[in-house]
């Protein structure tokens, strides 16, 4: 079955309609019609080739909503009609103890991406959300329990909201901690609103000064400009936690400085380019760890999605439609998003 999709045949062009082939929906698929795809810092690394090994033709997309359309023979838990999400990864080994640990995403065979991942469907790789249907394994399909009306803004949870909330609750946030956000985009924002549900001390952490009032919309408890040495000095020694969005090479130094003994900064944001290395001496007086996070598994996403109902929790989003994405991306690379595009996948 072909379907329409948006998609980069190289590096250096921009993205443009496509048509796809899907696979018709063996034993274990869930076919799903796709209301809405998130647009992923990931997505523009992938396109345009920053990170290695991106097959072409690429069709990003990893924040999917949309409703059943189709399920195989052996689909037990999702029917036609239901609501239903796709996050980063559309399968696993299986066997491995990571995911014998419920935790897909670090499957010691590899776990296949929802793009960009090894497939026996044509091409030969796996073609992401910028599409109109998309064939998943039902393990890695998602139920969506927010009201309708969210629907756009649930999106972005399959990625920014799972890949700031797995790494919140491995480290342990909640009530009585203090906990730093550091880059206000997609990522950023919903680890703010996700801490402070979760009960922390948040505080943001921005190159722009305009964000101020919007990240303490957001939840912040208060927000530093990072550029400014004195409102950095201010924080020194005194996060239990600190989580860093940011897409782009910067000083990690600056941010350690700020945890207190045995404190954690934890890095997801995955920049094309090294950081300059960080200071040994400013881990080793203090025990402080520098750590790394991707995605959540499958059954923590789900957590999350309830978690995230539950509380009235969504993303802050622009809607797009399909022939925006280019302009969207370079918005994204000045730091100019508020806080996530969606696309309109009707407009494919
Ligand atoms: P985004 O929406 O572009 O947000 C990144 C934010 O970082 C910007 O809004 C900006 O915030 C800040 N920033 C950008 N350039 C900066 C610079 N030169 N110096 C300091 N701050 C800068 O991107 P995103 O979608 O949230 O993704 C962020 C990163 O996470 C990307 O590298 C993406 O690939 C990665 N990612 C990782 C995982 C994982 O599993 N680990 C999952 C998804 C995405 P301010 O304006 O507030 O400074
Ligand atoms: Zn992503």
């Amino acid at each position: 079955m072909t379907v329409k999709a948006c998609g980069a045949h190289s590096a250096d062009q921009p993205l443009v309609a496509m048509t796809i082939d899907r696979r018709a929906p063996g034993p274990q698929d869930v076919q799903i019609e796709i209301a809405y795809c998130g647009v992923c810092h990931s997505d523009l690394h992938t396109v345009r080739s920053e990170w290695p090994g991106t097959l072409y033709p690429c069709v990003p997309g990893h924040e999917i909503v949309g409703t059943v359309s189709a399920v195989g023979n052996d689909v037990a838990g999702f029917k036609v009609g239901d609501v239903v999400g796709v996050g980063c990864l559309v399968g696993s080994c299986g066997q491995c103890s990571a995911c014998g640990d419920g935790l897909e995403q670090y499957c010691e065979r590899g776990m296949v991406g929802t793009y960009n991942g090894p497939t026996n469907d044509a091409p030969g790789h796996t073609l992401g959300g910028y599409s109109q249907r998309i064939v998943v394994d039902q393990g890695f399909v998602l139920h969506i329990r927010h009201p309708q009306q969210q629907l756009a803004a649930v999106a972005p949870l399959l990625c920014a909201g799972i890949t700031t909330y797995s790494p919140l609750r491995h480290w342990n946030v909640g009530p009585g901690k203090k906990v730093g956000i550091v880059g206000i985009g997609g990522l950023g924002h919903m680890g703010i609103k996700l801490a402070r549900a979760m009960g922390a001390q948040v505080v943001a952490f921005t190159t722009t000064e305009s964000k101020r009032d919007e990240a303490h919309r957001l939840g912040a408890d208060a927000v530093v400009v990072s550029r400014d040495a004195g409102q950095m000095k201010a924080q020194q020694g005194s996060f239990d936690f600190i989580l860093d969005t940011v897409a782009a090479p910067h000083v990690l130094d600056a941010f350690t400085a700020l945890l207190k003994r045995d404190g954690t900064l934890c890095l997801v944001g995955a920049p094309a380019t090294p950081h300059p290395s960080p200071s040994v001496m400013g881990l080793i007086f203090g025990r402080k760890a520098i750590a790394g996070s991707l995605i959540g598994g499958i059954a923590e996403t789900q957590e999350m999605l309830d978690f995230c109902a539950e509380h009235g929790i969504v993303a802050d989003i622009e809607m797009i439609r399909a022939q925006d994405i280019d302009a969207a991306y370079e918005r994204m690379l000045h730091s100019d998003v508020k806080y996530r595009f969606v696309i309109d996948c009707a407009t494919m």
